[in-house]
């Protein structure tokens, strides 16, 4: 038989939000992703397997080709770039947005603005197209503490219900862009395997639609 197609999706939330649309697709894995310590999973379809690994990995393997599709969240595509990709369908789940946000009430003091982020290449574009000159910050996680910690002015982080920034003291300000998850495909998988690659993106809009 042929090598199945290899379809990765992002772990946490957007998996959550991921398996029953794939599920309304026809597409299901044949044991439970969630208990399972496992990376690959066979599916339903024999010409489709799946591989589970962080947001940010996901274009990687799919931009070399070692990923055929992917699931991933527009946030990812937004800082890390989505050049050798294509993004056929935007599948309109773990939707939420990316803000600037700081203290309540904070007000700009002076020329220059400390901005503790994630996406650091976000919140550099952010900024310079505001002309407003910020030394952007990386970090890996709580951006809210940072401006409790005096670490930085404003974080640019994703708002959802903004419960987060509330229980912090902070308040969302602008809003960089929405974000929802995508669909994307390697540009010599969607030449190779077209006909496999439109089934399942046309399964997946009609699932993404509540079809
Ligand atoms: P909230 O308190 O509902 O505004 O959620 C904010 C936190 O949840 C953020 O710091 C994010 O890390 C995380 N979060 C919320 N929605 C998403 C999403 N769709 N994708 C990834 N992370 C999210």
């Amino acid at each position: 038989m042929r090598q199945p197609l290899t379809l990765a999706l992002t772990k946490g939330r957007i998996l959550q939000e991921t398996l029953p649309l794939l599920a309304k697709a026809g597409i299901e894995p044949l044991e439970d992703i969630h208990s399972s310590r496992k990376l690959i999973f066979a599916t339903s379809r024999d010409d489709i397997q799946l591989v589970v690994i962080r947001g940010t990995d996901v274009p990687t393997y799919v931009r070399h080709g070692a990923a055929d599709l992917g699931v991933v969240g527009k946030d990812i595509l937004l800082e890390h770039g989505a050049e050798g990709l294509y993004e056929p369908l935007d599948l309109g789940i773990a939707r939420c947005r990316l803000m600037t946000a700081g203290p309540v009430g904070w007000a700009p003091s002076g020329a220059r603005v400390r901005v503790a982020t994630k996406f650091v290449n976000i919140a550099r574009r952010h900024f310079a197209a505001q002309g407003v000159h910020a030394d952007v910050i990386k970090l890996y996680g709580a951006m809210e503490l940072a401006p409790m910690m005096n670490l930085a002015d404003l974080i640019v982080d994703i708002v959802d219900t903004g419960n987060t920034l509330r229980a912090n003291g902070m308040e969302p300000i602008d809003e960089i862009a929405c974000i929802s998850s995508r669909l994307i495909v390697n540009k010599a998988s969607m030449r190779g395997h077209y006909r496999v690659i439109q089934d399942i993106t046309s399964r997946l809009a009609q699932a993404a639609a509540g079809g």
